[in-house]
């Protein structure tokens, strides 16, 4: 019997719609919580190729919610898409999975989503996802928006040209720290569960074309309080210039040099491109200065003024500082410029 039998047996998906997923190549762009349980429920209901990509480090702090990871991802200080990427291919070995340690800016965007049937929103901020809108719309790939925060969180399903955009629904971006996020009020795993639920649900109406049962717009669920809404959007918003004027701003602005990650006390700061740095020879350099762990993707470093995380592109995440040029006199001072 088939390892996808009981998805055969549903009838809007069937054998036919098996097929179409064996045949489909799906992008899941961040791989935190919900990142985790969209790559994990592609996997298994057998997508042909899984391509995940994500900036980060499996920490210790992220494994009550981020169901891919295990205690020794977060010892070992793998880099999300390494991690998913080995779990990932011991759940369902016939899947092409690859992971990808980068952060997603308007040209890797360009790059990845171009080659993807569906895109699959697992991020946590909304500067990617904004990169990720335009860049979508651009080439006519649909992508599923998905956020949670505390008990809290939405979900659109975006097809170009077909539906609204996420600008035609939120305007343009807001700025950075308007909003709450996961690391000034919490969020709780089951709010994670029900988001990427029903994010993977409209994945795959979309990948056997199921069109028609895909929500009619925006999604609204809080578990704590038991509310479940989904408010309507069948017209595109006529000022949104993404969708009127095909303008795609987002996607050809460059990165900022720096980010403030997600209200936690850490900047990411971009490398120069094509950099490739020698992290042994720079965990070696580094000894002296405090902690230091090193692995084949990237190297740390427990100083007493900070947590310096340096990737081999020379990207940089620096925590326990709050704005970008403290990040950057900890870079120097220890990486040089
Ligand atoms: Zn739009």
């Amino acid at each position: 019997m088939s390892r996808y039998s009981r998805q055969e047996l549903f009838a809007p998906i069937g054998r036919e719609g098996q097929g179409r997923l064996r045949g489909s190549k799906v992008l899941v762009i961040g791989c935190g919580a919900l990142g985790s349980a969209l790559a994990e429920t592609m996997a298994r209901s057998g997508v042909g190729r899984l391509t995940i990509v994500d900036r980060d480090l499996v920490e210790s702090s992220n494994l009550q919610r981020q169901s891919l990871f295990a205690e020794d991802d977060a010892a070992q200080a793998r880099p999300k898409a390494v991690a998913a990427e080995a779990r990932l291919r011991r759940v369902n070995s016939e899947v092409e999975v690859q992971g990808i340690v980068a952060d997603v800016d308007a040209a890797i965007a360009a790059r990845l989503i171009g080659d993807a049937d569906l895109i699959l929103d697992g991020t946590d901020n909304f500067e990617t996802r904004y990169v990720v809108n335009d860049v979508c719309l651009r080439a006519g790939v649909p992508w599923v928006y998905g956020a949670c925060v505390a008990a809290h969180g939405t979900v659109l399903a975006i097809r170009p040209g077909k539906t609204p955009c996420l600008r035609c629904v939120l305007g343009e971006r807001p700025a950075a720290g308007s909003a709450d996020t996961c690391d000034t009020v919490g969020v709780i795993a089951p709010v994670v569960q029900v988001v990427a639920g029903v994010q993977a649900a409209e994945a795959l109406k979309l990948l056997t074309g199921n069109e028609a049962a895909l929500l009619p717009g925006l999604l609204t669920a809080d578990v704590w309080t038991g509310t479940f809404d989904v408010m309507e959007l069948r017209e595109k918003t006529p000022w949104c210039p993404s969708c009127t004027e095909r303008r795609y701003d987002y996607a050809t602005a460059d990165g900022p040099a720096s980010s403030v990650l997600c209200g936690r006390e850490a900047v990411q700061l971009r490398g120069e491109s094509g950099t490739a740095l020698d992290l042994r020879a720079l965990a070696a350099r580094l000894r002296g200065a405090g902690e230091v762990m090193e692995n084949e993707h990237l190297v740390r470093l427990r100083a007493p003024e900070a947590e310096l995380v340096v990737f081999a592109d020379g990207r940089a995440i620096v925590k326990g500082v709050a704005d970008a040029a403290r990040a950057r006199s900890v870079y120097a001072r220890y990486v040089g410029v």
